[in-house]
């Protein structure tokens, strides 16, 4: 089997990464380990508002249509959400912050029907068991097969094996990775609002309910360092905000949030999505930028020398992902601090909070963490 390109993974970044790379003419191949695309999700599905990720991301205006079409539609949203309540140490606060939950399992599987009808070859119940870089192809080895390609995508989320056998890294230290569970539940929780607790159910972390089209998304997560047992951790939470679940499995999953790996691509290897660790350090959210850097890949891809390219084009990323980064770093310090917390709920601007979710590097709250946390963490 021969292609342009290999797309390992069919999540967000895979598929975006197929649909717009079999849409500028690349013969594509993708392979999935899931015998459905996004079967099972393991994703809370929350976006920002659109607004807000516009801002967040404002150096890559040309690629944001490609993210609002295919992850804002109109069809794919389940609800809105008005506002986020965050408790810390026994201390509530809701704030006017708005998002919205999508059918994520529809996005990625359009997108994957999509690319096959421009000519993407997606290969579904697939494992993709590792590659040869040599000086002009590479050569993987997807189910039984072999397939040579002028190009390797590697959207197989963290800590990935396509990255890995291609020479390239995905880990992150431990307290920089997140083990999130998740589990869809009836809840006794507002449709507009979602629900963020720091508390000792999940230590170094949060607990959180998304509220998902009369049902709700609900997980915890922390470092993947902490000892206390994740499966512990859900059942305390499902427990203290009595939830019911609709089924009886508990997804667990890792998330690298630490910012972007240090070598993002190389020779004829390019990471996206959760493989290149692009995720929100200070919330875990990685839809929009799976999409966003699967559009910069496809990009690069065009060029004469594409892993350079892809390296620029992540640069501003990789600066809002540090600053991120910091914002989490001193965060925890502070929501873990029974006085702290008190003291900081009383006395910081809710715009000093509202900066931290929306993750807008340009206000002044983000550049003093930035500041702070390269000065003393
Ligand atoms: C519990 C939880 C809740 C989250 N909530 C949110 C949220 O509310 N909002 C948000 O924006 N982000 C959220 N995130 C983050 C978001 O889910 C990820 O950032 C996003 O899924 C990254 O997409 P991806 O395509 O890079 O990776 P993935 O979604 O992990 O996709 C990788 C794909 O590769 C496939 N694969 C892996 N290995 C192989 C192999 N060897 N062979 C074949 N196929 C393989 C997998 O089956 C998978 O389908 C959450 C994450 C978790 C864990």
């Amino acid at each position: 089997m021969k292609a342009d390109l290999l797309v390992v993974g069919g999540g967000p970044a895979g598929a975006s990464l197929a649909y717009l790379a079999s849409k500028a003419g690349f013969r594509v191949v993708v392979v999935e380990r899931k015998h459905t695309p996004e079967n099972p999700t393991i994703c809370g599905e929350y976006l920002p508002d659109w607004d807000v990720l516009k801002s967040t991301l404002s150096s890559y205006r040309g690629m944001l249509p490609f993210v609002r079409d295919r992850f804002y539609s109109r069809e794919l949203i389940l609800n809105r959400t008005q506002t986020i309540t965050v408790e810390f140490s026994g201390e509530r606060t809701t704030l006017e912050f708005k998002g919205a939950v999508i059918d994520r399992a529809k996005a990625v599987s359009s997108l994957l029907e999509e690319a096959e009808s421009s000519g993407a070859k997606v290969m579904l119940s697939t494992w993709y068991h590792g590659s040869k870089v040599c000086r002009d192809k590479v050569i993987s080895k997807i189910g039984s097969s072999t397939l040579e390609s002028d190009y390797l995508a590697a959207a197989d989320g963290y800590s990935s094996l396509a990255a890995k056998s291609a020479g390239l890294s995905s880990q992150l230290p431990p307290e920089d990775v997140a083990l999130v569970t998740l589990q869809r539940a009836k809840c006794n929780h507002s449709e507009s609002d979602v629900y963020m607790e720091f508390s000792e159910i999940a230590p170094g972390g949060y607990a959180f309910i998304i509220p998902r089209g009369g049902l709700c998304n609900i997980g915890v997560g922390y470092p993947k360092s902490h000892r206390k047992k994740i499966t512990i951790a859900h059942r305390e939470f499902l427990k203290k905000v009595e939830a019911a679940p609709t089924h009886s499995r508990v997804y667990a999953k890792l998330l690298p949030v630490g910012g972007l790996v240090k070598k993002p691509a190389a020779s004829r290897v390019l990471l996206v999505g959760d493989a290149v660790g692009a995720v929100m350090p200070t919330n875990g959210g990685g839809i929009p930028l799976a999409a966003l850097t699967a559009h910069l890949a496809a990009e690069a891809l065009k060029s004469e020398s594409p892993e350079e390219k892809y390296t620029r084009l992540l640069k501003p990323l990789s600066q809002t992902l540090k600053a991120g980064l910091a914002a989490r770093k001193i965060g925890e310090k502070v929501v873990f601090n029974r006085t702290l917390a008190r003291a900081s709920l009383k006395l910081a601007p809710k715009s000093a909070v509202l900066a931290v979710l929306s993750m807008d590097t340009r206000t002044r709250a983000l550049k003093l963490m930035r500041v702070v946390s390269t000065l003393f963490l």
